[in-house]
């Protein structure tokens, strides 16, 4: 097999190139050009990276079109789940290598990657596995003695796009369901983190998914000629539906793209999700569920908790406890296993957040309680960022009302619960929130005000892979898990055979 030289997760050695993947072969760019991928702890550059372009994204959609007709199509479920249970213990057996590519990329904690993104990739792969091997077809009898058969057919080649924050995490999160219903996939990461993506191509090539199944095409969204290689995978005539996720401005472009093919769109977007403290929760479980919850991967998560909303009368018992917490925060080199809070993605996105921390020093009444600053003890090449508290925010503040995504939580007090509800719901937002009350009354009734795709009670980001993932408002359209995943990625066709004649 000729290819250029791919970087595979088995040497744990920094990568020298970053190259497509198509047909189950490592390619360059049709146009030989490339961009760098940085680490974002030092600033140095890692290794090129091809810069895809429509010419590479149609080479993938003829690739994924012929898997279809060939390969994928003689494929059973049977064998389907085989391949990715091969696949999710790949990346089991290379844990810790791509837990260092994925740190080394991103600048996240290695205790993350190590015990969190990775060994979640494979889980997802294995989650997909099982589901994919007990599918079954519904069959109905109609009165009239006909029968109707309803059965699950891939959508077609579908393209993945996927943001940095989770880089294999949420492109194997797609890949898995996508693979399990069928269908062929083209995977465009996202240009800040293309490295573990690629690392699982020669797990892929391992795992003996057939050429053409899934293909990787690196790049950027978007350029001013309109051909970059994420805009040109959602224009592709070849491609069915995509499944996206990333900022909420994005949602929109790639919606206005695919209206035309009139394809089917699965968005899980941004989140201003909050933590709510009632005077009667257990104070001290929700102020140490809060912090984790705004500070997790430097706040660079979707369902990160990044406003804090205390019941006035607790609120000096629970801020205590909260600046005590985040103050045990150890920010600093990635690779070390005591660090708790990186790097955050680049020095870009870490001026933009500091731009909200400044914005925040203009404002009356607002109080930087914790944080704001660079630290001093990391590399100051190093895009980092104190872990930053702010009280005294007003509710229609651009602190609240816009998805900061970094490492910056901000405090509101309230004295009613209907007022706590309106804070909660009053941003455009509706991912996820996080609930503390030890009131089962009060429960009920809040669960069923907040207007959240996921709302968790006395708890933060306690997961399971079958349950409906996503979120209201502008936080998404759609929703990922399971058989919703499944679904998602099915075209149904409902075949009926007439009763027995009349006459
Ligand atoms: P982003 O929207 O900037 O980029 C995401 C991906 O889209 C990248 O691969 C990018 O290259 C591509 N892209 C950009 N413009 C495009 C276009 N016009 N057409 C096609 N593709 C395009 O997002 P990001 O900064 O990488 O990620 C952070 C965002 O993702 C945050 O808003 C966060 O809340 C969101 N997110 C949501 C979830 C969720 O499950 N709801 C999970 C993780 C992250």
């Amino acid at each position: 097999m000729s290819h250029s030289h791919p970087h595979n997760a088995k040497h744990s050695d920094k990568p020298t190139s970053c190259a497509h993947f198509i047909n189950g072969r490592f390619v360059e760019a049709e146009t030989k050009e490339t961009f760098d991928t940085i680490t974002p702890a030092t600033g140095e550059t890692i290794c090129p990276v091809s810069l895809g372009t429509a010419r590479d994204i149609e080479q993938a959609a003829a690739a994924a079109e012929n898997a279809a007709k060939t390969d994928l199509r003689r494929m059973s479920a049977a064998d389907r789940a085989k391949m990715l249970r091969r696949i999710g213990d790949l990346i089991e057996s290379e844990t810790e290598a791509l837990a260092q590519l994925e740190t080394l990329d991103t600048g996240k904690p290695i205790r993350e990657t190590l015990h969190g993104d990775i060994p979640r990739a494979a889980t997802n792969f294995h989650v997909f596995a099982d589901l994919c091997a007990h599918q079954k077809l519904d069959t109905w009898l109609g009165n009239d003695g006909a029968r109707h058969t309803v059965y699950r057919e891939p959508v077609g080649p579908v393209g993945l796009i996927t943001p940095w924050n989770f880089p294999l995490h949420l492109a194997t999160w797609k890949m898995a369901p996508a693979l399990a219903a069928g269908n062929p996939v083209i995977l465009k990461p996202a240009e800040l983190t293309p490295l573990s993506a690629n690392a699982l191509a020669g797990l892929l090539q391992e795992a003996g998914v057939p050429p053409g199944a899934v293909n990787i095409v690196q790049g950027l969204g978007t350029n001013k000629s309109g051909t970059a290689a994420g805009e040109s995978l959602v224009k592709s005539s070849a491609v069915r539906a995509i499944s996206f996720t990333g900022e909420t401005v994005t949602g929109s472009a790639i919606m206005r793209d695919a209206a035309a093919g009139l394809k089917k769109i699965s968005f899980e977007l941004g989140g201003k999700g909050a933590s709510v403290i009632f005077a009667d929760a257990d104070l001290e479980l929700a102020a140490k569920t809060a912090v984790n919850a705004a500070f997790r991967n430097a706040g660079q998560v979707c369902l990160a908790g990044s406003r804090l909303l205390v019941e006035a009368s607790v609120l000096d018992s629970v801020m205590t406890t909260v600046i005590e917490e985040t103050r045990k925060l150890r920010v600093g080199d990635p690779s070390d296993p005591e660090t708790t809070m990186g790097a955050l993605i680049s020095r870009e996105h870490r001026d933009k957040v500091m731009g909200y921390i400044e914005h925040a020093r203009t404002l009356s009444g607002v109080e930087i309680l914790v944080g704001g600053k660079i630290p001093t003890n990391c590399n100051p090449a190093g895009a980092f960022l104190e872990p930053t508290i702010i009280g005294g925010v007003q509710q229609n503040s651009r602190l609240i009302q816009e998805e900061i995504f970094g490492p910056v939580l901000t405090v509101q007090v309230f004295h009613t619960e209907e007022e706590a509800m309106e804070l909660l719901n009053g941003t455009p937002y509706g991912l996820s929130c996080s609930l503390f009350t030890r009131d089962t009354a009060r429960a009920t009734r809040i669960t069923r005000e907040a207007r959240f795709g996921l709302v968790w009670l006395n708890c933060w980001n306690v997961r399971d892979l079958h349950v409906a993932f996503g979120g209201m408002k502008r936080s998404g359209i759609g929703r990922e898990g399971g058989q919703h995943s499944l679904d998602f990625f099915t075209e149904f066709k409902t075949v009926t055979v007439p009763g027995p004649a009349r006459n």
